[in-house]
């Protein structure tokens, strides 16, 4: 492995500055796709929140009360320009699964049995379910946008399947299994030309892709912060102002209200109707430091780096017969993850193996069974390079993988 100019950030991640354990070798994190840790910097914005800044925002009229308001909407308006939207189309919600319920539930578009809603195979099963039950509910017609099964691209007659019956599109920026992007831009157009509303579950692809809402066309993005350096329970939502029209509060209670009566209740205007509840403004906070942690790595190298690496990577597995990567012919774009299997040793049993080494992968489906059912796979191991990964930490699991499968297929 040959790496490119930037330097991995370790040193700015406490968990890779542990002193070497005698028990264990170091901690190899090839999780991030999971979550990814957490740099100094955005647990500090936390932290200090806390320790200087803490009350109720949107509640109180003291000082105290007034600054964390003013953070909190600080950091609206720094993640709204982070992807070209501005502040008053951005809700904050505990994470990308909260978004989309809230938009499946929450949603009015004059249902009628038979409407279309299209989803793709590569789906996430939290951009799925919601669609799913809401199919149930008003009986309506699920279609999919097909893969290729060689290369888990999407067909090239996908624009077929979005029909003026179809009301809605919801779809994934990036294969949280596969890597591979979507052309949610031309998805966005084709729906747009047939009246449908676009929602892009942006959850994964976050952590590695600049965001733009207006040159995707969405009517509606989401993402968690703990998938791109923050820290868990905040999610960000993004709403256009005509979709906001058709957008019904699915969460009810206080800080979203104008006048309440025994007998009837006002909602406010604009995204505060959508953010029922006391705000998690620390999490929100370290969000805002995470896009500007991210913003900075970028700017030094950080995509080029996690590319190139995760190519080289790729490379050493295929070179490996006894694995077979998914989709079996990838690209070298999309998402620093990879994911595979072998016929001959399951990835529970490849990924207990890394777990004895300390090298953390995951493996399963990934809350992505129609993917899997359509390569008619149960379980893969997935591993995903994020910015303290290093061609050291590559070198380890592909060793770790070459003596799981000599254990495994000897003990045959
Ligand atoms: N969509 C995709 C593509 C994901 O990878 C994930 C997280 N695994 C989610 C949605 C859900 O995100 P969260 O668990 O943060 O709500």
């Amino acid at each position: 492995f040959v790496t490119k100019a930037y330097v991995a950030a370790r040193e700015q991640f406490a968990l890779f500055r542990e002193p070497a354990s005698a028990e264990q070798p170091p901690l190899v994190y090839l999780d991030s796709a999971a979550s990814c840790q957490v740099p100094d910097t955005v647990l500090q914005a936390y932290l200090t929140y806390y320790q200087q800044g803490h009350a109720n925002a949107h509640r109180g009229s003291y000082p105290l009360a007034r600054h964390a308001t003013a953070q909190l909407e600080g950091a609206r308006q720094e993640l709204a320009a982070w992807i070209g939207a501005s502040p008053e189309h951005l809700a904050f919600t505990a994470g990308a699964t909260h978004s989309l319920n809230l938009l499946a539930q929450g949603l009015q578009l004059d249902w009628q049995a038979g409407d279309e809603i299209v989803l793709s195979r590569a789906e996430h099963h939290s951009n799925f379910l919601p669609w799913q039950r809401l199919v149930q509910q008003h009986r309506l017609q699920l279609r999919w946008l097909d893969l290729d099964p060689r290369t888990g691209a999407l067909e090239e007659n996908w624009r077929a399947a979005i029909t003026e019956r179809c009301k809605l599109v919801a779809v994934t920026l990036a294969s949280n299994v596969t890597g591979q992007c979507l052309p949610v831009a031309a998805i966005a157009e084709q729906a747009r030309k047939q009246g449908a509303v676009t929602v892009v579950d942006a959850a994964q692809a976050v952590g590695s892709v600049s965001l733009d809402v207006r040159q995707l066309g969405c009517d509606a993005l989401t993402f968690s912060a703990h998938k791109m350096y923050g820290v868990t329970g905040c999610g960000v939502l993004y709403l256009a102002s005509a979709l906001q029209e058709k957008l019904e509060p699915w969460l009810l209670g206080g800080g979203m209200v104008t006048e309440v009566t025994e007998a009837q209740s006002q909602w406010m205007s604009g995204v505060q109707q959508f953010e029922a509840g006391t705000p998690n403004t620390a999490a929100i906070i370290a969000c805002a430091a995470a896009a500007r942690w991210l913003t900075a790595e970028r700017a030094a190298g950080l995509s080029d780096y996690l590319l190139d690496l995760t190519k080289q990577l790729r490379r050493q597995l295929q070179q490996r017969q006894w694995l077979q990567l998914l989709p079996p012919q990838p690209s070298d774009e999309g998402l620093p993850l990879l994911s595979f299997f072998s016929a001959d040793v399951h990835a529970f049993d490849l990924a207990s193996y890394l777990a004895e080494q300390n090298i953390a992968v995951r493996a399963g489906s990934h809350c992505a069974q129609p993917l899997m059912n359509f390569w008619q796979q149960s379980a893969v191991v997935r591993v995903s390079l994020a910015a303290y990964n290093t061609a050291a930490d590559c070198e380890r699991l592909c060793a770790a993988l070459d003596e799981a499968y000599q254990l495994f297929t000897d003990a045959n």
